[in-house]
């Protein structure tokens, strides 16, 4: 049958849209990664200092630097809309304070210290050029600093990927902010009683008070709540690592009935389907749990090649002393990433992260860089919130050049929560306030 004029351009018709079609599909199932494009920000002839990670520490370095180098260009590089607090987020777990007073404003904080928030997320550096490529684009840059945080390391109790992401779903461990610390707060609000276990790591994991304070917090919400239930706080550690007197004495003398502490208990195995935790000697069966597994420098550190294995927190892939890492000019790690031993707390990041900026400053204001400064530590833990009461240490670092390995100094705690329980807990409020302000300057601004 002949076929007509008409007919044959209607199947070429349908032809060109069929191979459209396949075209179509094609580069959906092969997406280009076209990460070769500049960021949209202006060009600048001013020294550039570009800073991944919008916590504690890079707030900290994008602000100071704008103080102690006001011709540079500061940008701040944070995949997150806005900044939730770890630090008093313990006392939003039980209602104790708003979300208001944790959550911060990146765009304040770039308005009222003057320089550039920029949105995106760090994802390949080249070290050659001095560019750093971020999901929206590429920044070229003068100085770098990278203050990741950590990534949570599940090595030691499972290699199962699946299993790993059934305890990151179904059991977080809260120390990361955001969606984890909403999980958490809901589970604790409707435990309805049994054993919730929490768990402490070895190493310096982040926030050493922290999973203490925890504990206190929750037993002390199920003794008010009469909750049958209490908390079981399986320690990898053979003794409360932080204030020790303070926290022992809050477990025995306030939540004997609510919270059972147990030392020197690493996990062996945990059984989701059953509900049941092993450890060397003892098994738990749990209504519910919260596992802290170990921590790690943030994993992008290796992806962009400037460490070998942020697993073991980079010993010597960067100078301890200056924060510059090995193999990479003008480039810094800071913060709880960084592999010295220092306390992985809000306050060290903070103090650290002045000396840093300063350090950046006189290179570019060609002044002589100062010898190096211990960051400060300086921490509140509640151990109740009716009344508000809780310990506090504070401490400073030393360097020893022969052994080349940092120390404790000077350390002055106040543990004595029957005595000076009131006084610190009010401070809480006064040092996250003032801490606040140091990052993000006048809420109302
Ligand atoms: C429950 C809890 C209680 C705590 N209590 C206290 C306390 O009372 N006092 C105290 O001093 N400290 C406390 N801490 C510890 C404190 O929160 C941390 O030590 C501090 O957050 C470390 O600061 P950082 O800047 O190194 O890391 P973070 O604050 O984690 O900031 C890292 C930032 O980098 C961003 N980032 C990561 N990768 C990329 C990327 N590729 N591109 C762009 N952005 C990226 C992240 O989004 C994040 O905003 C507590 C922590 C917890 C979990």
């Amino acid at each position: 049958m002949a076929i007509s004029r008409r007919e044959v351009l209607a199947l070429s018709g349908l032809a060109v849209a069929t191979s459209a079609f396949a075209g179509n599909n094609d580069s959906l199932s092969t997406p280009k990664q076209d990460t070769d494009y500049k960021a949209p920000l202006p060009d600048t002839d001013k020294p550039r200092v570009v800073v991944v990670g919008g916590g504690w520490s890079g707030l900290s370095i994008a602000k100071n630097t704008k103080v102690f180098a006001p011709d540079a260009e500061v940008i701040l590089v944070e995949q997150r809309h806005e900044f939730t607090s770890c630090p008093v987020s313990n006392l939003w777990l039980v209602d104790k304070v708003e979300l208001e007073f944790l959550k911060h404003d990146y765009l304040q904080a770039a308005r009222n210290y003057n320089y550039t928030y920029f949105q995106a997320t760090a994802i390949g550096l080249d070290k050659e050029k001095q560019i750093l490529q971020t999901s929206n684009g590429n920044i070229k840059y003068d100085y770098l600093v990278f203050a990741p945080g950590i990534d949570y390391d599940y090595s030691r109790w499972t290699e199962d990927i699946a299993f790993e992401n059934r305890l990151r779903h179904e059991y977080p461990a809260g120390f990361i902010p955001g969606s984890e610390h909403i999980t958490l707060k809901n589970k604790i609000l409707n435990f309805k009683g049994g054993n919730f276990i929490m768990t402490v790591p070895s190493g310096n994991y982040r926030c050493l008070p922290a999973p203490y304070e925890r504990a206190c917090i929750v037993a002390e919400y199920f003794k008010q709540n009469k909750i049958k239930g209490k908390v079981i706080l399986l320690d990898e550690n053979n003794t409360i690592t932080i204030k020790e007197k303070g926290f022992q004495s809050a477990f025995d003398e306030l939540y004997a009935d609510y919270l059972e502490y147990l030392p020197s208990s690493p996990i062996n195995e945990i059984d989701l389907n059953n509900k049941i935790v092993y450890t060397e000697f003892d098994e738990f069966e749990f209504e519910d749990a919260s596992f802290y597994p170990h921590v790690r420098g943030a994993k992008i550190l290796e992806r962009v090649g400037l460490a070998k294995d942020a697993k073991n927190m980079m010993e010597g892939n960067i100078n301890p002393l200056t924060y510059e890492a090995v193999g990479a000019k003008n480039v810094f790690i800071t913060g709880d990433a960084r592999p010295m031993g220092f306390s992985k707390s809000g306050n060290t990041a903070n103090s650290e992260g002045l000396i840093v900026a300063q350090n950046i400053a006189q290179r570019i204001n060609k002044t002589a860089v100062l010898a190096w400064e211990p960051p400060t530590t300086t921490c509140f833990s509640a151990i109740s919130t009716a009344p508000e009461k809780a310990i506090y240490i504070y401490t400073q670092y030393s360097y020893d050049k022969k052994t080349k390995a940092f120390d404790f100094a000077g350390t002055l705690s106040s543990e004595d929560w029957k005595k000076d329980g009131k006084t610190n807990g009010n401070s809480i409020y006064g040092w996250a306030t003032a801490l606040y302000y140091d990052m993000f300057g006048d809420k109302n601004s």
